[in-house]
């Protein structure tokens, strides 16, 4: 049964829609080529409140904050605070992940309150009720998976993260694989230890058509996750996550011709030198679908700065061919983050994502950088102000110390290298 038109369907039918109209003007695209990669799978487009972001190859690279209780740390005003702070420094999506408290109740007031897409990782719910209501995770049922999945789509949340390349293949793979840093994603633990204490496939591969029912019911965009991404550089690229892989390029075919639009997700951890084969074997596997990457981290030794390391890698991974990036905050292995780590990762995410758009030649990106060059040499703080991804802190170090020469700033004052060349070669050189 199908309910409403899927974009994908609409786009290969050679429609332009109302959604590809939007995303295109929004990205300064062509119409057409636009449907065409939609058609193709090579852009996704999600939907919220009548609002649409285009993600994958030509479009601006994305950026991703996780929000969401624990079960330490819950208070749902806190949440609605972190989705805000993210809103205000310009994320363009948010994932509840909670996993503490009142689950749907917390999930519905960030829909409400959100002005950008919502994606959610519904195994977490299913598996935490079904610990609750039975005992272990490990009883969850089948309709208790699927019947979260088709809830969170039903209330308006635009992708879902499923682990449906974590197969019992790959748990088998991982086995001989010997892996050092195990499995760090909580989707990919909650389903090894399903399948492995059932002796049963992950129902999320085994009845893939019924998650595509779903999916279509909705056009819900399913993000295809990454239960087996590598948990340190020490297993990067390891044959485990290939193998999930592998299965996430089947998977992501068949979706296609099922008119539901796919997110590849992306290793965590991988060194600096491995980010672009990571991304082309994506690319080459997954038939070009979007790239979401948690990250990537770059290193293993920075904890208190994985913003840093994760920003380093998201802009590797964005020049080189990633769509989405997955913010990473300073308190990534080490707590729950607050108001201002939330802040500091998505500011991080952002200049990342940017830096990345100036290397795939995104012009709007080049452009703005090319504009801040200009109000510099001409030391126009108020308007560099207005460019800064992060005006608070702008305005916070001009006025740092005081200020004898407001032409100039505190580093050089009377010493200013650009007044000094100014003078000599004249303003006119400054175009
Ligand atoms: S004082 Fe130095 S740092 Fe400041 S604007 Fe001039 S050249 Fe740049």
């Amino acid at each position: 049964m199908k309910d409403i038109l899927l974009e994908k369907e609409i786009a290969k039918k050679g429609i332009i829609s109302e959604a590809v109209k939007k995303v295109a003007e929004e990205e300064d695209l062509n119409p057409e080529e636009l449907a065409k990669k939609v058609a193709e799978g090579k852009v996704i487009i999600l939907k919220h409140k009548g609002r649409y972001l285009g993600i994958g190859e030509g479009t601006k690279t994305k950026v991703n904050t996780n929000i969401g209780t624990s079960p330490e740390v819950c208070d749902i005003s806190l949440e609605i605070e972190k989705l805000k702070i993210a809103e205000k420094y310009g994320t363009d999506t948010v994932m509840d992940l909670s996993i503490g408290g009142d689950i749907d109740n917390i999930r519905k007031k960030i829909i409400e309150k959100s002005n950008v897409p919502v994606g959610t990782v519904p195994i977490y719910q299913a598996a935490i009720e079904s610990a609750q209501e039975k005992g272990a995770i490990t009883k969850m049922d089948e309709d208790k998976i699927f019947g979260t999945i088709e809830k969170h789509a039903k209330e308006g949340v635009s992708f879902i993260t499923v682990h449906c390349g974590l197969n019992l293949k790959a748990i088998e793979r991982l086995r001989k694989n010997t892996r050092k840093s195990l499995v760090v994603s909580r989707g990919g633990a909650f389903l090894i230890s399903w399948m492995i204490s059932n002796q049963k496939e992950n129902p999320l591969y085994k009845n893939f058509d019924r998650l595509l029912e779903i999916a279509k019911k909705y056009d819900l965009v399913l993000s295809l996750g990454d239960g087996l991404r590598p948990g340190g550089i020490i297993d990067s690229t390891d044959s485990a996550q290939i193998e999930e892989l592998l299965t996430l390029g089947e998977l992501t075919k068949y979706a296609w011709e099922n008119n539901v639009q796919v997110i590849i997700e992306g290793p965590g951890h991988i060194p600096i030198n491995e980010i672009e084969a990571n991304v082309l074997l994506e690319k080459k596997i997954c038939h070009s679908a979007p790239f979401y990457v948690l990250g990537p981290i770059v290193s293993d030794i920075a904890p208190g700065y994985d913003h840093i390391t994760s920003a380093i890698g998201g802009a590797i991974a964005a020049w080189k061919g990633a769509d989405f990036l997955c913010y990473v905050t300073p308190s990534e292995h080490l707590s729950l983050p607050g108001i201002e780590e939330v802040k500091e990762g998505v500011i991080a995410a952002k200049i990342a994502a940017h830096v990345g758009d100036i290397g795939k030649g995104i012009k709007k990106a080049k452009e703005l950088d090319f504009t801040m060059d200009i109000i510099r040499t001409k030391r126009k703080w108020e308007e560099e102000m207005k460019i800064a991804i992060d005006k608070e802190k702008f305005k916070e170090l001009r006025k740092k110390f005081p200020l004898k020469n407001k032409d100039v700033c505190t580093m050089c004052g009377k010493y200013c290298a650009i007044k000094i060349v100014e003078k000599y070669l004249g303003t006119k050189a400054i175009c």
